[in-house]
């Protein structure tokens, strides 16, 4: 089928839940994917921050592969050995000391939220149940998760909303300070929020949580679904920040494109989650592992990190040289290869005159184009990128 015929029939069958641009991306290999039509694209969305580690990368595919061939999918009434050393490698590369795996970025901060809520109500009081989230933050779509999120427009229409939420300024550490309330239990953020127009957290914001949290006796949960996994020039956000966060959520990048989230948390905190508290059918199931086993190890041994924070700086230095050429450029800003241009006027017709010749883009929120390629993306590949995005500003 070409880009016409994908899209009249997606049209005709398809719900009708995502503003789509009119075609369809058929093949992808590392950097570069292609539509129906045969046309290339340089890809700077990364299927929105997933394909950290290119697509199609050739140690996530022979994973699948094999695993395909020896099993699919078991269920956790029995051990699962991808999953367990997936687990292994995130534990030893962070904070936390177990994980939960689940299927997406919601499914994961639902969990936190639920987790959050058991562990306070044996540990803290009963009463203790209420979770301050950010302004400006997203954390997913589902009822609880689309309630976290700290914007009116994602509630409308889906009342009567969960109790229990709470919402703060980002970066304003008084008037979190002011949220606190006598059943809060929780403090859930994005170190650097990716929807919510690329904003990343002041380290002494990001610090200051921390002490607020270990003041009130409150969990501190990162959602590093979008920010996580080398994205910003550290394996995690929170590492910039020198704190140490109580729960934290994964998913996105963590399968290398295979559909899986992850909750990650403390032991005491793990703890409150005991044997039918919590579950999830595909969870952590021996394909989606498999591929994260992959993934995981190819950002960890192919300088994925090093090169999303060395690239990330260099793709920050071009945009701010565009930013002295264009007037209607107000800010650059990021931290790796989690980057934000935040303009005067709208950017979706940008978005739309890039992939035009030949680049795709994203935007968060309507004044902010946000870049996030793959994080083994070259020099070469960012000045191209940048000299369409110039064309683009010029016509
Ligand atoms: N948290 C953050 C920070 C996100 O950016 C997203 C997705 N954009 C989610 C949660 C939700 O993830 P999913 O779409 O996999 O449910």
């Amino acid at each position: 089928m070409n880009n016409e015929e994908i899209v009249a029939e997606g049209k005709k069958y398809v719900m009708n839940t995502y503003g789509r641009l009119p075609m369809a991306i058929v093949k992808g290999k590392g950097a570069s994917v292609w539509d129906a039509d045969g046309k290339e694209y340089l890809d700077f969305v990364s299927g929105i921050a997933v394909n950290n580690v290119g697509h199609c990368h050739p140690k996530v595919v022979q994973a699948i592969a094999a695993q395909a061939e020896t099993l699919f999918h078991c269920s956790n009434l029995y051990w699962i050995e991808p999953q367990v050393k997936l687990a292994k490698i995130l534990v030893e590369n962070s904070a936390f000391d177990k994980v939960f795996f689940c299927n997406s970025g919601a499914e994961a901060n639902e969990g936190a939220l639920k987790l959050a809520r058991k562990y306070a109500k044996k540990h803290l009081g009963e009463d203790k149940y209420e979770i301050i989230t950010m302004k400006k933050s997203f954390h997913g779509r589902t009822l609880a998760t689309l309630t976290a999120t700290g914007q009116d427009k994602f509630h409308k229409g889906y009342e009567p909303l969960p109790e229990g939420f709470q919402y703060a300024p980002f970066n304003d550490l008084d008037a979190l300070q002011e949220a606190i309330g006598p059943h809060t239990c929780a403090v859930m953020l994005e170190p650097v929020q990716g929807e919510g127009g690329v904003m990343p957290g002041e380290e002494s914001f990001i610090k200051g949580v921390r002490e607020l949290c270990d003041r009130h006796h409150l969990l501190f949960i990162v959602d590093e679904v979008q920010c996580g996994l080398g994205r910003t020039g550290k394996l995690f956000a929170y590492q910039h920040y020198g704190v140490e966060p109580d729960i934290m959520t994964l998913a996105k990048a963590l399968g290398g494109g295979a559909p899986i989230g992850a909750l990650l948390a403390k032991e005491e905190v793990a703890n409150a989650f005991q044997p039918g508290d919590h579950a999830s059918t595909f969870g952590g199931n021996p394909l989606v592992t498999a591929a994260g086993v992959a993934a995981l190890t190819a950002i960890l041994e192919e300088g994925m990190v090093d090169n999303s924070a060395m690239v990330g700086e260099y793709l920050i230095h071009k945009l701010e040289c565009l930013r002295h050429k264009f007037d209607f450029i107000k800010e650059v800003r990021g931290k790796g290869l989690l980057v934000g241009v935040e303009c005067a006027k709208e950017v979706a017709p940008v978005v739309a005159s890039c992939q035009e010749k030949g680049l795709l883009l994203l935007s968060a929120g309507p004044h902010v184009l946000r870049f996030v390629p793959p994080l083994n993306i070259t020099f070469t590949q960012v000045d191209q990128a940048v000299a369409i995005l110039e064309q683009a500003f010029d016509s």
